[in-house]
């Protein structure tokens, strides 16, 4: 899954699951945004702390991963929006100090009851791999990257050999490799 811009699904959330609380006027109250490639630890975090503040931005933000969120489909991407947009409002609009408490767990069930698209978990329950990738594949033909281990010689992009050969393999669709360490 590409990589997708997160705020229109920040405005989505807020609007079905936080009444609006999150936005004042048009206005996010907090930064969102994806990580670059280090971010491996977690899929995603909250943070609020006086250095965003002095920075000129909103003072807090949500940070999610890129290296681990890009290769999963993207309600892995919604939930962990959703459960870092939990932790904003319950500091940002009720104001209280809480982790994954009484607060976390009432809005979570709520949200998940709500909506089927995807499932809310106190702990992001993501594959963290153990090993980074070291290449990235890349279709010539649609662009399509994907994170892999090793590479493969003249394997060629499924979907594009799908969708204009026939299912066939194709020269035309043979994936390049990227070195990962370029963009991590
Ligand atoms: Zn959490
Ligand atoms: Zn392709």
């Amino acid at each position: 899954m590409p990589l997708v811009p997160l705020l229109p699904l920040f405005h989505r959330f807020n609007r079905e699951h936080f009444s609006g609380s999150l936005v004042q006027g048009s206005q996010p109250l907090l930064a969102v945004r994806w990580s670059d490639g280090r971010l491996r630890k977690t899929a995603g975090f909250y943070r609020r702390g006086p250095l965003l503040a002095a920075a000129g931005g909103q003072g807090s933000e949500i940070v999610l991963s890129r290296p681990l969120l890009e290769p999963l489909p993207q309600s892995a991407t919604e939930s962990t929006l959703c459960h870092e947009m939990i932790h904003a409002w319950i500091d940002l609009v009720l104001h209280v100090r809480e982790g994954h408490g009484p607060h976390f767990h009432a809005r979570m069930a709520a949200i998940n009851a709500a909506q089927n698209e995807f499932q809310l978990s106190v702990r992001h329950q993501f594959p963290v791999p153990i090993t980074p990738p070291r290449w990235w594949a890349v279709c010539p033909c649609c662009g399509r990257r994907s994170p892999c281990r090793r590479r493969m010689k003249k394997a060629a992009c499924r979907q594009c050999c799908d969708r204009h050969h026939g299912g066939s393999w194709h020269a035309s669709c043979v994936l390049v490799y990227e070195p990962a360490s370029l963009e991590d």
